[in-house]
């Protein structure tokens, strides 16, 4: 049986697992104490080989920030001309610009570099580290992605594993993971939600674990909500303070925003420890005759609670929309099954105590649950080709038709594997072929709908004159497309797909 590597690459961090021979579960170390690898790299020169990767890299954020990339992930598979991209890149101190292929890619010494290769070099990095400890390569994995993600942040991901030179098992929601961790350790039956907060996204699963295995019920969240907006929350308190300190506006430079985010960082997990930290930033921005700023600022955990408290607001919005959808409220779920690093702040946990129980940091890593899922999902397709999960559709998918009137096919929260079709009347009188587009989107009017590909249908359009058939869709999970026309009379014309480009399957 060949060794599956179930990597969680996150838009913080990054972590990996394995069963060995024996059966017993391993981590992929990352320093001497922690088996999380911070998603962060650094090019010292214009030789982008030579990067460094991990912890290494994260000191650089300060020192090097223009050649410094972090949380990139947030980025990966979205065009650069999205609502998206334009609303956070200048957030970063490094450079965002549009690749060949109309993606987001990095400036860095004037080179682009895709991100999908950003991704690749801290998957490889992770892998190498697995590949010492366990004494042996790896050449096959199983990946994970917020249950939120479009087809074509799955496909980046995908690549930036076949770029480490692995073959992908199977590509995984990080919250299904997380519950197959999860129905690893209970075995009777039980109803669980899922709640993961990481760095960059936020998913709430609703999900059925019998016998180990795992049907989800429901998927929600916001795919736009992780543990850097809490760092921005701050940092912004930050900017203010300087602001009003020293009468110097610091929030056009990007290099000042992005230490200040670093040290709210900082300042937000000591809270978790702490009630009060004092921040100190040396030299942190520079006034317009010269003179130095330095960051002095005390925050209490209370104050941070306040900055925060409407984004753990959408976190819990979100579980109750997802509750709602299946009928079923708190007292319901057996056990709410923390997962992210960011639930390891204190107010997340009390402001989910209406639920009756809350999964315990020595059950469930926050951090590498969803990894160690990834290898359970890994050994079990290994084992016995069975993933022992059950999966749903988390992003609706729609048909946009000539002249832009759109039409949802797959509803989400459909189980995987599906297949839905609908039908149209009152058409107007196309000319053929006619071009189908098939799109991924959470928001039907939302101009950052990914969109999978246009499908055209052929010549027999309409071919008896006076008569208006109706067209019937067929799509499914894998966006396979099929149409036919159907007469008044009950007459069935299959249409001929003429041009199928759609994306890769997920
Ligand atoms: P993950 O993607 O699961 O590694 O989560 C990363 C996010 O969790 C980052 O935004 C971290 O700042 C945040 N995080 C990690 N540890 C803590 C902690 N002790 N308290 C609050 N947030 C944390």
């Amino acid at each position: 049986m060949q060794p599956v590597l179930g990597i969680d690459f996150g838009t913080t961090n990054t972590s990996a697992a394995w069963f060995d021979k024996a059966g017993k579960l391993k981590v992929a170390p990352a320093t001497d104490k922690t088996a999380v690898l911070p998603s962060v790299v650094w090019f010292p020169s214009a030789d982008a080989s030579k990067c460094l990767v991990g912890q290494a890299a994260k000191t650089q954020l300060v020192d090097d920030p223009k050649h410094t990339l972090f949380g990139t992930k947030r980025f990966l598979g979205r065009r650069y001309h999205s609502e998206y991209v334009s609303q956070h890149k200048d957030r970063f101190a490094f450079d965002l610009v549009e690749g060949a292929d109309g993606y987001t890619s990095a400036l860095i010494y004037g080179q682009m570099i895709p991100l999908v290769d950003v991704a690749s070099v801290v998957v490889k990095d992770i892998v190498a580290r697995a590949t010492r400890a366990a004494g042996h390569p790896f050449s096959l994995c199983v990946m994970t992605v917020p249950a939120h993600a479009s087809v074509r942040q799955r496909e980046a991901v995908r690549k930036a594993a076949e770029s480490a030179g692995l073959t992908v098992r199977a590509i995984v929601n990080e919250p299904t993971a997380a519950a197959l961790f999860y129905a690893n350790l209970r075995s009777p039956k039980q109803t669980v939600l899922i709640f993961d907060l990481g760095g960059g996204t936020f998913d709430a699963t609703l999900l059925r674990v019998e016998n180990r295995v795992v049907k989800v019920l429901a998927t929600g969240g916001d795919a736009f909500l992780g543990g850097s907006d809490f760092d921005e929350r701050v940092a912004d308190r930050f900017a203010t303070h300087l602001e009003q300190t020293t009468g110097v506006s610091v929030r056009q430079s990007r290099t000042v925003m992005q230490r200040l985010a670093l040290a709210a960082e900082y300042a937000k997990l000591q809270l978790s420890r702490l009630e009060v930290v004092d921040v100190r930033v040396p030299v942190v921005a520079q006034r317009p005759d010269g003179g130095f700023i330095d960051l002095q600022k005390r925050l209490t955990r209370e104050e941070l609670e306040h900055l925060v408290t409407p984004l753990v607001e959408r976190c819990v919005g979100a579980c109750d929309d997802v509750l709602g959808r299946a009928k079923l409220s708190p007292a319901d779920i057996d056990e709410l099954v923390l997962v992210g690093g960011q639930t390891r702040m204190p107010m997340i946990r009390r402001r989910l105590a209406h639920f009756p129980r809350l999964s315990s940091e020595k059950d469930v890593h926050p951090e590498l649950g969803v990894a160690v899922g990834a290898a359970i999902l890994g050994r079990n397709l290994s084992r016995t080709n069975a993933s022992g999960l059950s999966d749903v559709v988390a992003m609706p998918i729609s048909v946009m038709l000539p002249g832009g009137r759109t039409v949802e096919v797959i509803a989400p929260n459909t189980p995987v594997p599906c297949q839905r079709a609908v039908v149209l009347d009152n058409l107007p009188p196309w000319s053929a072929p006619v071009p189908l587009m098939l799109f991924e989107s959470l928001d039907q009017t939302s101009v950052d709908r990914e969109v999978i590909g246009t499908v055209h249908v052929s010549e027999e359009w309409r071919t008896t004159p006076n008569v208006v058939p109706s067209l019937e869709l067929n799509v499914g999970h894998d966006f396979a497309l099929t149409a036919k026309l159907v007469a008044p009379g009950g007459m069935q014309t299959q249409l001929q797909i003429v041009d199928q480009r759609v994306a890769a399957h997920r």
